[in-house]
């Protein structure tokens, strides 16, 4: 009944979500269509639900975490055929810009123009350069809501290459967010002692039952804790996974002299912060800021996903049939849960 039609979730105001049918997309040359068998929500798509994009007008499709199979596929694929349970991100580097050339895919001058959203449909159109890059055959042992895993899982890989922590080291990680507890679950998988910090209880209490070290900011003095765990040093790290001002311009207070500051969360487009410069200068704090991901951060978070020693389904709090989108935007709009699961 769905083969005559895709819907799709629109938003067309802040916080008005309409459900839409549409002509299924067929495959571009190089290119495959997915059908959505799980996706998934994350902080950006709760921004743009609440106050839209300002790089997508309204009416916009949304979502980009996602895991189907291949419904169909382009003149020229020859890597998947229909019916292949697929994982792949929603964004791919052109590989020919001056960007790419040396070693930025990140930062790609078409990596973010090109993307692909709608991850809330029944079917979505991929481009050869996807397919080419950044799609992955999904082992049967990995479920389609872990599989949708990929693309947030890639974005921590980025922050940890460049953070590049040592097993044995001290990293604080300000956020109890989705992406502060996979932050977390990694870095304690590499050895780190990690110490999470959050304002909010019932995720604090929800990261324990996950077996991370993680702490209340709204009845603990972090600053004391870190140095008492630190031997009066501060922390070798700090990840910054909030997005809030006050809480960039305090991370460099968190490390040691040497250490280094990454500023995962970002900001709005006009903010601005300051830093003490003596802490940079003398005391040599590196500041770091990871932007999205490379095809290499988007093996490795496969090759993680794959090995399934990460407790992912537990992250996803609730789940809906696309049909109820909306009410899966109500409660995550009320500061209900972690991350809800689309289903179409
Ligand atoms: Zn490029």
């Amino acid at each position: 009944m769905t083969e005559e039609f895709s819907r799709v979730a629109m938003l067309v105001a802040p916080k008005r979500i309409e459900l839409r049918r549409e002509t299924p997309p067929a495959a571009s040359p190089g290119g495959i269509v997915i059908r959505v068998r799980a996706a998934l929500t994350d902080g950006t798509d709760l921004k743009t639900y609440r106050r839209g994009h300002p790089k997508m007008p309204m009416p916009t499709r949304f979502g980009h975490e996602f895991c189907g199979d291949v419904a169909a596929v382009g003149a020229g694929v020859t890597a998947f055929r229909a019916g292949d349970a697929v994982m792949c991100v929603h964004t791919a580097p052109c590989g020919t810009c001056y960007w790419c050339l040396h070693g930025q895919e990140e930062l790609c001058e078409s990596i973010m123009p090109a993307m692909v959203l709608g991850a809330y449909s029944d079917s979505l159109a991929l481009p050869k350069r996807i397919v080419d890059r950044n799609c992955y055959r999904k082992p049967v042992d990995v479920s389609y809501p872990e599989g949708a895993f990929l693309e947030p899982l890639s974005c921590v890989m980025h922050s940890l290459a460049m953070l590049a922590p040592v097993a044995g080291s001290t990293v604080v990680v300000l956020g109890n967010g989705a992406f502060g507890i996979l932050h977390a679950l990694l870095l304690q998988r590499r050895g780190v002692d990690v110490l999470l910090f959050g304002r909010r209880a019932q995720r604090v209490a929800f990261a324990r039952e996950l077996g991370l070290e993680s702490f209340y900011t709204g009845t603990v003095a972090m600053r004391d804790l870190i140095l008492e765990r630190t031997e009066g040093r501060g922390a070798d790290g700090v990840i910054e996974c909030t997005g809030s001002p006050e809480m960039w311009e305090a991370a460099p207070s968190h490390v040691r002299r040497g250490g280094t500051v990454s500023f995962f969360a970002g900001l709005p487009g006009d903010a601005r912060v300051s830093f003490l410069a003596a802490r940079l200068h003398y005391d040599e704090v590196r500041l770091l800021a990871p932007f999205h991901f490379t095809p290499a951060d988007v093996r490795a978070a496969f090759d993680a996903i794959a090995a399934r020693t990460l407790p992912l389904s537990r992250l996803i709090t609730h789940r809906v049939r696309l049909n109820d989108i909306v009410d899966a935007f109500t409660r995550l709009d009320a500061g209900e849960g972690l991350k809800a699961l689309i289903e179409p």
